[in-house]
């Protein structure tokens, strides 16, 4: 069976959790997590990079620090993942679906304006696949309406938008390293990016249980003291260590998965020339990450026969999101304002092949070769 997913695995990890072990420190803001944080602080121009157990915990972070209370909107696509929109909705937040774009399934940055509102206190824009929103755009709206941007860059670690890392471009950006993500943290993890001068002290305060914990380490205070609400979201120092053998070999990790997208891409290529397919879009502003790579087919039936003869195959595929304004939770706490033009059309004919760091070319081979049989 080829797994639609296997967790990258570079070969250094069992040395550094051995290494993080032997220091005799294991919980957060060892030193791992004070290499991986620098180095993204220094890869991504963020202000301050701090560890979390999961993007869904940094996605919490960020709506704590905004100061999200209840009525509050915060405007987002409803083709996302639930934490997208849980983080918020935990703080009273009213969600505001908008629909996507069809060519990348990003927030149609043309729509968001209209569902502005004198509630709406953030956008968070969602770079589906590793391939930026259009931030100049959303950024601008940011500013004339006063709202805080949160990137969900769970799917962005080393994409860029016009040169500039995806998550150092809003006031916070937030990044996975669940195993499904391009570079993981033995698991589970993610990281909270601060953009915002302002916002540092105040974020290493809520992750540490609302204390000022962090300056006390530094020598900055002689005590510590519960100065906030806040909760644990530190990552632990021995998943740091396996994240480090993930970040030291992030620049071939990448190149690599661009090869297998690129390969996936030129295959596939006559399907999408006859029609029969259609590939992704990489606007000229993007670097995209080869997060995923997915064909999009005619219509759920059709997505429904191929599943089954790649299962056939012993291949995996497999859709993603059920849109959130459908879903039961997503109706309570949420809306969607404007069209569902393309969100619920799109996201059911969407189809994600096995794309994975240490996917071997054979293995892809067989997959495209089945899929090209499919239509044949
Ligand atoms: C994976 C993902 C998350 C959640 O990440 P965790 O690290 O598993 O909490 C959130 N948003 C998007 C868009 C994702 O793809």
């Amino acid at each position: 069976m080829i797994p639609f997913n296997a967790p990258p695995i570079t070969g250094s990890e069992i040395e550094y959790m051995q290494s993080a072990m032997n220091s005799g420190k294991l919980c957060g803001d060892g030193g791992f997590t004070r290499r991986c944080q620098q180095w993204m602080e220094q890869r991504f121009g963020s202000k301050k990079v701090l560890l979390t157990p999961s993007c869904t915990a940094s996605l919490e972070m960020a709506a704590l620090l905004i100061d999200i209370q209840p009525g509050d909107e915060v405007i987002m696509p409803s083709y996302t993942f639930v934490s997208t929109a849980n983080a918020f909705v935990l703080r009273g937040a009213t969600i505001v679906f908008v629909d996507v774009r069809p060519d990348t399934l990003n927030i149609d940055e043309t729509r968001i304006e209209a569902a502005i509102s004198a509630k709406t206190r953030a956008i968070v824009p969602v770079h589906y696949a590793g391939v930026a929103c259009e931030m100049d755009t959303i950024m601008a709206l940011a500013q004339k309406y006063q709202l805080y941007v949160i990137e969900d860059a769970a799917q962005g670690v080393m994409a860029t938008y016009k040169g500039r890392a995806l998550g150092s471009i809003g006031h916070i950006g937030c990044f996975s390293f669940h195993e499904t993500k391009n570079y993981t943290a033995g698991g589970e993890g993610g990281a909270t990016l601060i953009n915002d001068d302002h916002m540092v002290e105040r974020a290493e305060i809520i992750r540490e249980k609302g204390t000022n914990r962090s300056q006390f380490f530094r020598g900055q205070v002689d005590k510590y003291t519960w100065r906030d609400l806040g909760s644990s979201y530190l990552m632990s120092d021995l998943q740091a260590a396996w994240l480090w053998a993930q970040l030291e070999a992030a620049e071939s990790i990448n190149q690599q998965r661009l090869r297998l997208w690129q390969r996936y891409y030129e295959a596939l290529q006559p399907l999408a020339a006859s029609g029969r397919i259609e590939l992704p879009y990489i606007p000229a502003s993007c670097q995209h990450n080869a997060h995923m790579f997915y064909i999009k087919l005619r219509d759920n039936e059709d997505r429904s026969a191929l599943i089954a003869w790649m299962k056939e195959a012993e291949i995996l595929t497999v859709f993603h999101y059920i849109p959130l304004h459908s879903s039961p939770a997503g109706q309570r706490f949420g809306r969607f304002e404007g069209e569902d033009n393309f969100t619920t059309r799109e996201s059911e004919r969407l189809l994600r092949l096995p794309l994975f760091y240490n996917l071997s070319d054979n293995n892809q081979n067989t997959v495209i070769s089945s899929l090209l049989s499919f239509f044949s």
